[in-house]
């Protein structure tokens, strides 16, 4: 569907083909096997000389629908579904890394894969190199000594910082690598990574992608023959997307870019007014000026985004007060919602770290990290307004 503009593509990619008995919207098919009575068509469908699925845990049509609709919308050859970003992610780099591999990555990824590289890569040999997340020369460097894979996020879950996607990619290329990219917090609709050279980028569907907080998944996209790779990783290792789940997933793409150009506006307009009340030191949103990635950001976005992250004065204490008085905001973990979703990182993407990790990684204690959703903004901004009212003012001055 390339002749199409991406708002059209949500809409209608990958479904024509998955659709029967005059069906306009995708069916959920449940059925875990697929049954032939021509012998050889069989054959040419289990060997992979012919379209169609087989067992469940490989294929199955609601979510081949899913990952159509993701591929054409990043435009990438192929894409592969998985239960969660989390599998994704595993599952991504276990198809790729050996024991004895050198990956390089950035000390601000989401705080379960910081634990992958903390814990579970190391464990099986493998050596991870983290450089300052937007320090380049730093990962330019690191990536010149040689390295497997070169993994990265941009805008990064918490503090929105910003890598140069199309330098690291050169970068990583220049010694061979594999250049992966965790493009979540900006979705397809901002931002389209494989247009700066990177190899592969996945996403955590449960956020932007479902957009309504209700289904789990994950999808890996790239050219054919690296996602057959990390088809085969997971259809063996079977973290596969629920069909259920797929049809959630399929659902939200259909108001994504309606969702995301709103969200993209509520942010921009919550992070200006953040920058006004007193009680917030600074405002992480790649869409203002002051930001430090504001250039970058707007050479390879073409919308800021709908999270923000800001930090208050007064620390932790702060936070507990102020958030318990907003009324137009989930206080829960996950973000990319419809409604707006605000937390601590310590509470929700970094809880799996401890503080001394959470530190040097550069998160403060005192941050909050803010999912716009698409609320009408005048609420939005009256809430954050009431809210800050209720608090203390002599703790201001501590
Ligand atoms: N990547 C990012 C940037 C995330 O924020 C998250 C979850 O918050 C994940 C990956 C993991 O996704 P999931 O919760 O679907 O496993």
């Amino acid at each position: 569907m390339t002749e199409f503009k991406p708002a059209t593509k949500a809409l209608w990619s990958g479904e024509k083909e998955q659709l029967s008995y005059g069906a306009t919207q995708v069916p959920v098919v449940h059925s875990v096997s697929f049954g032939y009575d021509d012998m050889d068509e069989w054959n040419a469908i289990a060997t992979g000389k012919q379209e169609g699925h087989v067992y469940g845990r490989n294929t199955n049509p609601t979510t081949q629908a899913f990952e159509d609709k993701v591929k054409d919308l990043e435009g990438a050859e192929a894409a592969t579904a998985f239960a969660t970003g989390m599998a994704a992610i595993s599952g991504t780099l276990n198809a790729f890394v050996r024991p004895g591999d050198r990956v390089v990555t950035v000390k601000d990824t989401y705080g379960g894969t910081n634990k992958i590289f903390t814990e579970f890569l190391p464990n099986t040999g493998v050596e991870v190199v983290f450089c300052e997340t937007g320090d380049h020369e730093e990962m330019e460097r690191e990536i010149a000594k040689g390295c497997k894979l070169v993994y990265l996020e941009s805008p990064t879950n918490p503090t929105l910082k910003l890598i140069d996607i199309e330098r690291m990619a050169k970068a990583g290329h220049d010694v061979g690598a594999l250049v992966v990219i965790d493009g979540t917090f900006a979705s397809p609709v901002n931002q389209n990574p494989l247009d700066f050279g990177v190899d592969i980028v996945l996403h955590s569907a449960t956020k932007y992608l479902g957009g309504h907080s209700d289904a789990l998944g994950g999808i890996v996209c790239g050219p054919h023959h690296l996602i057959d790779q990390v088809y085969h990783y997971r259809e063996i290792n079977g973290a596969t997307l629920n069909p259920q789940a797929a049809y959630f997933l399929l659902r939200g793409m259909k108001t994504l870019h309606l969702r995301l150009e709103r969200q993209n506006q509520n942010a921009m307009q919550v992070a200006k007014y953040l920058q006004s009340v007193e009680w917030v030191e600074d405002v992480f949103y790649p869409g203002l000026e002051s930001h430090t990635g504001h250039d970058i950001a707007k050479k390879q976005m073409k919308g800021f985004g709908g999270m923000l992250s800001f930090s208050v004065k007064g620390g932790l204490d702060t936070v507990y007060q102020l958030l318990p008085h907003l009324k137009l905001a989930k206080r829960a973990a996950s973000l990319g919602c419809v409604q707006t979703i605000v937390g601590p990182p310590a509470l929700t993407s970094h809880v799996e770290c401890t503080p001394e990790e959470r530190a040097a990684m550069g998160i403060p204690e005192g941050l909050i990290r803010y999912s716009a959703g698409i609320e009408d903004i005048d609420d939005l901004i009256q809430d954050l307004e009431q809210a800050f009212a209720k608090l203390p003012k002599e703790a201001l001055s501590k």
